[in-house]
């Protein structure tokens, strides 16, 4: 079947108009990769059945269907059972469920844009918007969003490492190889999907959208790759298979025992191993990691922070340096021109109201002339510098194009951030030419005498400590038109003067870095701008202390890596650096075993960001490369939003901790009730269904549920989770001990009690009462164990997920106690008042003495 022709654009400035947007995609389709194969529904559940302790539960269910037909010994068992099986996939298949939907969503909030020109504007759409025929223009730092032709270029390099392994970027023409290529790599005048621009500009057509793209065709081969488990899951993953192995073997161990001890038949006792090896298994604690990992990314998502790998999640929490651009992060990336020199007058104030004196005007005239943002009342387009200046001009009635009219341009050397200086070439009414260079004042190629130099270096300084970011101009005139590029011109030339911009820091900044300070988290500045300029800023915000160093570029090409890494803990300004330079900074610091959180926005950060233990991307600034290398985007480029990640981080581990205090110590508990009370000759006190119903109700679903907490007061003023540090360190390992020991004591206890001294020998009292308060103790012990700070009623009260759930649970083993078929279908009994009140009255206990010995922990640290 022949291909359709894609309706085609009339020309590269129009693109195409919304019809034939929609016809295109009616016909080729969208621009989405298919996801790896959807697991269906079945493979699912088939996967939730074979899981060990599915496994062991259907084990039970047929051992249990076997003596209802054999041994005529009821179907009750079965059911239960069977129902206890169904509710726990039914709940692993909601939990994974939604788990899965939130990490989508987010994956769908960090889709790369393009820039594509629809009905003759310029539009910036998420690229699964993309259609054939679509016009594309591609900036340095774009990501290709689908196949095309390239039409129009400037310098276009694209890194196809992607699709043909090959890291050096690869040049791209216009015109088409003469001999049909045979490897991507060859076809120059098409750019690829998925493949990155690293310099230069460019406009294509696109050919082909989604898995007719080059990237689609080996879309599966990406998709295939294993999604890797995060250090944290890791962890769990162990633990519960290590549990997993003690609980099946206290399984073996009770039934040799109880059948040894003869206590009952051998079926029965079968079922009393398999059901404590059921109730011992953590299924539920791998499960609550990632639930944690998914409401926890969707919380920071809330605030800003877009986590593009789960992994960094953790790593968030451990990060001990965090290194930051100035500009727009720190500050406000709002300018204003507040100073002025031109040379050889005094410098000057601005003000809105006071006209420029001449020489303002004439040095003003030379920046605007030198710009290229544009102020109009519906389109402003410039970086902030520029914009100061346009706007500057303004104020006092003047404008580039009002310069432009006696010196059009004819050529312009863009601004780039390694020569930090900006040049254009115009020519006069005189029939003169006139080269102006703009940027860093260190950076312009100008030649004087040394005393002129100490006078520029003074006002610079002046300038520069008062926190205003410089900008020099000089000039040249050339009487003919030059023959050379406007690059081998750039010599020879006069000064002129130097503005001064200012660019306040962001009202949060200061108090972000004073939180990261107090949670023993280092903050340091790194920018392009000078290093007066930055320390006064960085001096402002408090990452500049006495005492510090501030390094520049220059100083760290000077030192190898052993001075850079006997300085770096002294250094918390870095200035003009390169993007090399932020490597050598990440690495350093790595070297003292630091983990460190480094940000970024252009294509050349892209390394650094990979190189760091969280990089962290702009989201309005930074370029599609610099996500695309970054586990973590910054919606609103703000530096608190990365305090706050880390403080959700931080919380986010210090949840996963407390479900596994909470689940694992319970289940020791029954491990040890179980053969403590065969040990003692009492036999077996709990039976499966009830064993069961505890693990699903009391354990399982108030679990889930501490994934919802919200983060401790104090956790932003302790100092970093080390990064390899055991999840039983910090005391939770001797409170796991200490509640495992108080369920052991409490229930053997109670069920004694409940058997021999309230009744005579009435084993089934003792277990009644017995199952009451391990269910309802273990359920309400949640609260001293989801904070670590003394409890209020305040933190009672604060997770209302968590309350409801625990009221339901608490309300279906009070009925399933109460009501005579449940009570029977789970081998109760009915109580007395008297009973009852013992039951209620001692589920209050491992609460009261977990709170007493964290009052007792708190008061030992002081
Ligand atoms: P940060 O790294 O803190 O985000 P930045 O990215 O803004 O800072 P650069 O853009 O590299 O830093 O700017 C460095 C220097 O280049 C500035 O100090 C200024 O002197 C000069 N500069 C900035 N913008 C322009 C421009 N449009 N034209 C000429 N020079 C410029």
């Amino acid at each position: 079947m022949a291909t359709p022709e894609p309706k085609q654009t009339e020309n590269l400035e129009k693109g195409l108009t919304s019809a034939q947007v929609s016809e295109n995609r009616e016909k080729f389709g969208r621009n989405i990769l298919q996801d790896a194969k959807k697991e269906s529904i079945l493979k699912k559940l088939f996967l939730q059945l074979t899981e060990i302790t599915s496994l062991i539960l259907l084990f039970a269910v047929a051992l249990s269907a076997y003596m209802a037909i054999s041994y005529d010994g009821g179907w009750t068992k079965p059911i239960v059972i069977g129902s206890i099986v169904v509710l726990n996939v039914l709940i692993g298949l909601y939990q994974e469920h939604s788990a899965e939907k939130s990490l989508a969503a987010l994956r769908d909030m960090s889709e790369p844009t393009a820039n594509v020109i629809r009905g003759g504007t310029t539009q910036k759409i998420a690229i699964s918007d993309v259609v054939v025929g679509d016009i594309i223009t591609l900036n340095a730092g774009d990501q290709v969003p689908a196949d095309g032709e390239l039409k129009k270029l400037n310098a276009l390099n694209i890194d196809e490492a992607i699709l043909t392994g090959e890291s050096e970027p690869v040049e791209k023409t216009t015109k088409a190889p003469e001999t049909v290529p045979d490897s991507i790599g060859d076809q120059v005048n098409k750019a690829f999907s998925g493949t990155l621009v690293t310099h230069g500009t460019g406009t294509m057509i696109v050919s082909a959208v989604g898995m007719k793209t080059e990237i689609g065709k080996i879309a599966d081969l990406l998709n295939s790759t294993k999604r890797h488990k995060t250090v944290l899951q890791r962890r769990l993953s162990r633990l519960s298979l290590i549990m997993t192995f003690i609980a099946i073997v206290s399984g073996i161990f009770i039934f040799f025992l109880s059948t040894l001890h003869e206590l009952g038949n051998v079926m029965d006792n079968l079922m009393i191993g398999v059901s404590l090896a059921v109730a011992a298994v953590p299924e539920t604690l791998p499960v609550i990691v990632t639930i944690s990992l998914s409401v926890g990314v969707q919380n920071m998502a809330k605030r800003n922070a877009i986590i593009r790998r789960l992994n960094s999640v953790e790593t968030l929490g451990s990060v001990d340096v965090i290194a930051s651009d100035k500009t727009g992060t720190l500050t406000q990336n709002k300018m204003t021109i507040t100073r002025l020199w031109s040379f050889n007058n005094r410098p000057e104030n601005i003000k809105v109201k006071h006209p420029l004196s001449d020489s303002a005007t004439k040095l003003m005239r030379l920046f605007a002339l030198d710009t290229n943002a544009v102020v109009e009342e519906d389109h402003i387009e410039g970086d902030a510098t520029e914009l100061a200046i346009i706007r500057l001009l303004h104020q006092h009635h003047l404008s580039r194009e009002h310069f432009e009219q006696d010196a059009p341009r004819i050529s312009e050397r863009p601004f780039s951030s390694e020569r930090k200086t900006m040049s254009t070439l115009h020519k006069l009414k005189n029939g003169h030419f006139l080269l102006i260079v703009k940027g860093a004042l260190d950076k312009l190629p100008i030649t004087l005498p040394d005393s002129d130099k100490q006078k520029i270096n003074k006002i610079h300084d002046e300038f520069a400590n008062d926190a205003l970011r410089v900008l020099g101009v000089a000039y040249r005139e050339f009487e003919e038109e030059p023959q050379k590029p406007i690059e081998d011109l750039e010599e020879k030339l006069t000064f002129a003067g130097i503005i001064g911009l200012i660019d306040p820091p962001r009202p949060e900044a200061k108090k972000a870095v004073r939180q990261a300070k107090s949670a023993g988290i280092k903050t340091i500045m790194i920018t392009g701008d000078h290093k007066t300029t930055a320390r006064a800023i960085a001096t402002q915000i408090g990452i500049y202390q006495k005492g510090d160093l501030a390094v520049s570029g220059a100083d760290l090409t000077k030192w190898d890596d052993k001075t850079l890494n006997q300085k770096i803990d002294k250094a918390s300004v870095f200035a003009r650096v390169s993007p090399e330079d932020k490597i050598r900074i990440v690495k350093a610091w790595q070297q003292q075993g630091k983990v460190v959180a480094m940000t970024g926005d252009g294509v050349n950060d892209a390394p650094a960001l990979k190189a760091a233990d969280v990089g962290i991307a702009m989201g309005i600034t930074g370029t599609e490369v610099a996500k695309g290398a970054s586990d973590l985007i910054l919606t609103d480029d703000n530096f608190a939003t990365i305090i706050a990640a880390v403080s959700s981080g931080r919380t986010i581990y210090q949840n996963v901790l407390k479900a596994i205090e909470f689940l694992v110590s319970v289940n020791f508990a029954q491990i040890f009730l179980m053969v403590g009370s065969v040990l003692f000759g009492w036999g077996v006190p709990l039976i499966a269904e009830q064993l069961l119903l505890i693990n699903v109700l009391a354990d399982g679903i108030p679990g889930f549920y501490l994934s919802r907490e919200q983060g401790e007061a104090g956790a932003m003023r302790q100092s970093p989770i080390p990064s390899n540090q055991s999840i039983f360190s910090n005391g939770v390992g001797s409170r796991m001990f200490i509640r495992s020991m108080i369920y052991t004591v409490l229930t053997l206890s109670i069920y004694a009690l409940g058997r021999f001294i309230l009744t005579d020998n009435n084993s089934p009292v003792g277990a009644t009462m017995l199952f009451l308060t391990l269910s309802m103790g273990s359920m309400i012990d949640i609260y001293p164990i989801k904070t670590r700070e003394p409890l209020t009623l305040a933190s009672i009260k604060s997770n209302h997920a968590l309350n409801i759930a625990l009221l339901i649970a608490a309300a279906i083993i009070v009925l399933v106690a109460l009501i005579p078929p449940l009570q029977s279908s789970f081998g109760l009994v009915q109580l007395s008042p008297f009973q009852w009140t013992i039951s209620l009255m001692a589920m209050f206990i491992p609460t009261i003495l977990l709170e007493i010995n964290k009052k007792i922990q708190l008061n030992l640290k002081g």
